[in-house]
């Protein structure tokens, strides 16, 4: 192993063959600036892939792992989300998970994390996404420990035996399938997984971030009649008015309870309410509007409230007044990954995805990391096989 800091950079030819070294972003100390390091590349073993990196998205929670809100081992290449192209496969791998034949330069995509299969959630409940001891790249797998390149905000990334792997289906490119990162298949697995709009419902999502914008195309192609996007800051909302996502567009800034519970009872045949609740702003209290927002016999999924905020109040009175169908739903599972990737090209066709995104080179992490934090970009997208500065450009 090696880890000398530095920023030289040469650009990495792609395809198969040995690189010199491998450059990679690494936290190596909490609330400090991410380095700039050097690995060995490294072989697969039987079952292991080894791909190259070339789009990789930065994420609110790489913001939270930075400032060690969250506790994991360092050092860590960060990236959790991420797309390649495959550079060498292990002895074995002859397939992606949909039994599509795979060879070196497929363009692929990764599930983030692998489930232990084992574990009451994942042998008994088949709910691997509660799953506590997954393994997630870019999060709980240390650089410092073989095979190092185990996040994918590297030039490479070690795909360990039991990862799930698919190929980038026709007409879903890796600027398509990153631009949502990992709320894609978050999303994917509320709306698709543990319950779905129906054909002709009244869609509310609470929150515009990427769970919420995620949510709101996701019920678009489930066939909702009409999307009311309550959320905020306004430029959230005008993102979202540009891209076509959602018809009515509520800002939770410059409005009042009462105010957005009457629009969106305006928006509802007989202002009974909307058919399908969609909470993602990771806002306790957005979960009693919410549940005014329903009509009786709605369904009322929970998916923003990832980081414990803690408790709020409620009547849950209307709960069961209302007869309400209340679910929560947690991260996502290999299922959830392929039918997002799958949704992509689709997607693709109602909503412009790629000008959610911003560009930049691998070596420029930290400036995506403090450009997401100051708002200035929704989704910052590092472009690790790139090489170099000049060639990244920002999307839009
Ligand atoms: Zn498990
Ligand atoms: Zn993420």
């Amino acid at each position: 192993m090696t880890t000398s800091p530095t920023s030289a950079r040469s650009p990495l030819d792609p395809g198969p063959g040995p690189a010199e070294h491998v450059n990679a972003m690494q936290l190596s100390r909490f609330g400090a600036a991410l380095e700039a390091v050097r690995y060995e590349p490294v072989a697969p073993e039987a079952g292991a892939i080894v791909a190259d990196v070339t789009h990789a998205g930065v994420c609110g929670t790489d913001m939270h792992l930075q400032q060690g809100r969250m506790q994991i081992p360092l050092p860590v290449i960060l990236g959790h989300e991420s797309v390649g192209v495959v550079r060498e496969l292990g002895a074995g791998v002859t397939v992606d998970a949909l039994g599509q034949p795979l060879q070196p330069g497929d363009a692929i995509s990764w599930m983030s994390n692998i489930p232990c299969g084992t574990c009451f959630f994942c042998a008994q409940e088949k709910q691997p996404s509660l799953c506590e001891t997954r393994k997630v790249y870019g999060i709980n797998q240390s650089s410092g420990v073989w095979p190092h390149l185990s996040g994918g905000w590297a030039e490479q990334i070690y795909l360990q035996p039991g990862s799930t792997v698919v190929k980038l289906p026709a007409g879903a490119t890796p600027d398509a399938v990153i631009a949502l990162g990992c709320a894609g298949p978050t999303a994917t697995h509320a709306l698709h997984t543990m319950a779905s709009p129906k054909e002709g419902d009244v869609v509310v999502v609470q929150g515009s971030g990427p769970v919420g914008l995620a949510s709101a195309m996701l019920a678009k192609l489930a066939g909702a009649a009409r999307i009311i996007l309550v959320g905020g800051p306004e430029s959230r909302l005008e993102t979202a008015r540009r891209l076509g996502i959602g018809d009515v567009h509520i800002d939770v800034f410059g409005t009042e309870p009462q105010e957005r519970l009457a629009q969106v009872l305006a928006e509802t045949e007989g202002g009974r309410g909307a058919d399908f609740v969609i909470e993602a702003t990771g806002v306790p209290s957005a979960v009693a509007e919410g549940i005014d927002f329903a009509r009786r016999g709605a369904t009322y999924l929970v998916v923003g409230q990832y980081t414990d905020h803690g408790p709020t109040m409620i009547n849950p009175h209307y709960i069961t007044k209302k007869q309400l169908r209340m679910l929560g739903s947690w991260a996502f599972s290999a299922a959830d990954q392929l039918e997002y990737v799958r949704a992509v090209p689709a997607l693709s066709e109602l909503f412009d995805l790629p000008s959610l995104i911003t560009h930049y080179p691998l070596d420029e992490a930290n400036r995506a990391l403090e450009d997401m934090r100051e708002g200035r970009t929704l989704k910052p997208v590092l472009l690790p096989g790139a090489g170099g500065t000049t060639s990244a450009t920002a999307a839009r």
